[in-house]
């Protein structure tokens, strides 16, 4: 039976039974697989037929995970990878070449920076940021040698939106194409693809594993596009493994109730947070304080399972709240069942230099939650706890 329901989607895209009849779809832990005989060898390898030849070309684990995204994200076809960065990389490389330039959001996830002003100019792929609050430069920014845009929306950890609808138009009259990293959203949330997004790029190591276990990423697409991108990932084998890709799909098939429970726990800790007198501000895109609020509820479903504030009395003041939870997590990671904390200055952007965190808004006290499924007041308690006990430390010290 097809469905067009995400739920239904997500939970009965299987692969074709063993011939074991199981339920549920097992893992298929093999480098290769066997030819019955030398003609379908040659077949198989001159794309005559279809099927599964070698891991890093194809697994039947790979390609139900392939498949569920494909009608998640509504997209043709789509190639797993092994990290988000090799999905970023991957579909970035894969179809651009020296002399080429992209035009990208400045609000990007760290490494995606890291390759663009590091490793791609090394082979002269250019690139020009554009700014999130001033859409109507990006038009001017375009040169005659720009080949793609590439944005996240919303940003890590900046929570700052693009309107999809308008850059999907601004790809289309320009011929560009656009290549969306969608994993804070995740296609419960929103699917650029139906805004025209050409690629769609994931890390789905956050809330597509949801509980920590892989890394993993994910490019979605146009079906020629996705074709030279399997080209390139083929021969520089930056595959997933096949049971990386088992617990993903498996994990998809509760991807709508667990984000519905993220975005419902994130909302009431926003809710909550706003005006708290120990905070400068606090930053998620369904509070009415949002500065692109309107464009949140057009493109998201809900508001995602992000939020950001930042505490007063800067770097010092932030490292103390860290220090001070009692229950949350701090790690590096997002989009868990355990609720997660990170200070992006002094982790994941640290090697920006402080301009370039000014211009992405990562202030010092800058402090990025990731809202995971415990029960919300226990979330809100060890926050609470961590403000009040960081701004007695910060009293003592400074008596
Ligand atoms: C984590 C993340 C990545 C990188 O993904 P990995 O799976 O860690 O390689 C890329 N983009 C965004 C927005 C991320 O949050």
């Amino acid at each position: 039976m097809e469905s067009k329901h995400f739920e239904t989607q997500a939970i009965r895209t299987q692969a074709d039974n063993s011939l074991y009849r199981e339920h549920s779809t097992p893992i298929y832990m093999t480098s290769s697989f066997t030819f019955d005989d030398a003609e379908q060898a040659r077949a198989l390898f001159s794309d005559e037929i279809e099927g599964n030849i070698y891991t890093r070309f194809s697994n039947p684990n790979n390609n139900e995970l392939v498949s569920k995204l494909c009608l998640l994200e509504g997209t043709e076809d789509g190639i797993p990878t092994a990290s988000g960065m090799s999905a970023m990389f991957s579909s970035m490389a894969a179809l651009l070449k020296s002399g080429d330039h992209i035009l990208a959001s400045r609000s990007l996830f760290g490494s995606t920076h890291q390759i663009l002003t590091q490793i791609f100019p090394k082979w002269g792929i250019e690139h020009t940021y554009a700014d999130i609050e001033k859409p109507e430069t990006w038009e001017s920014l375009i040169q005659k040698n720009t080949k793609m845009i590439f944005v996240e929306t919303p940003s890590n950890p900046g929570l700052d939106l693009v309107d999809l609808e308008w850059l999907g138009k601004l790809a289309e009259a320009h011929g560009l194409i656009l290549n969306v990293d969608n994993c804070f959203a995740t296609p419960y949330l929103q699917r650029p693809a139906d805004f025209g997004a050409h690629l769609v790029t994931h890390s789905a190591t956050k809330f597509m594993d949801g509980q920590g276990r892989t890394i993993a990423g994910m490019i979605l697409g146009k079906k020629d596009l996705i074709q030279d991108v399997r080209f390139f990932a083929r021969h520089t084998g930056p595959s997933l493994s096949p049971f990386n890709a088992w617990v993903l799909s498996k994990s998809l098939e509760t991807l709508a109730v667990r984000m519905d429970r993220h975005c419902e726990n994130a909302l009431k800790l926003a809710e909550y947070l706003e005006g708290h007198q120990e905070l400068e501000f606090v930053k998620y895109p369904f509070l009415k304080s949002h500065p692109q609020y309107e464009l949140a509820q057009k493109q998201m479903k809900k508001g995602g399972g992000i939020i950001t504030f930042c505490v007063k009395g800067g770097i010092e003041r932030g490292r103390k709240f860290l220090d001070s939870l009692k229950m949350l997590s701090l790690t590096a990671n997002l989009g868990d069942t355990r609720t997660t904390v990170t200070h992006p200055a002094s982790t994941t952007h640290s090697k920006l230099t402080e301009e370039e965190r000014q211009n992405v808004g990562i202030l010092p006290g800058l402090v990025r939650v990731s809202a995971g499924l415990e029960n919300v007041n226990d979330i809100l308690e060890d926050i609470e706890n961590a403000l009040r006990a960081s701004k007695n430390a910060s009293q003592v010290k400074v008596d």
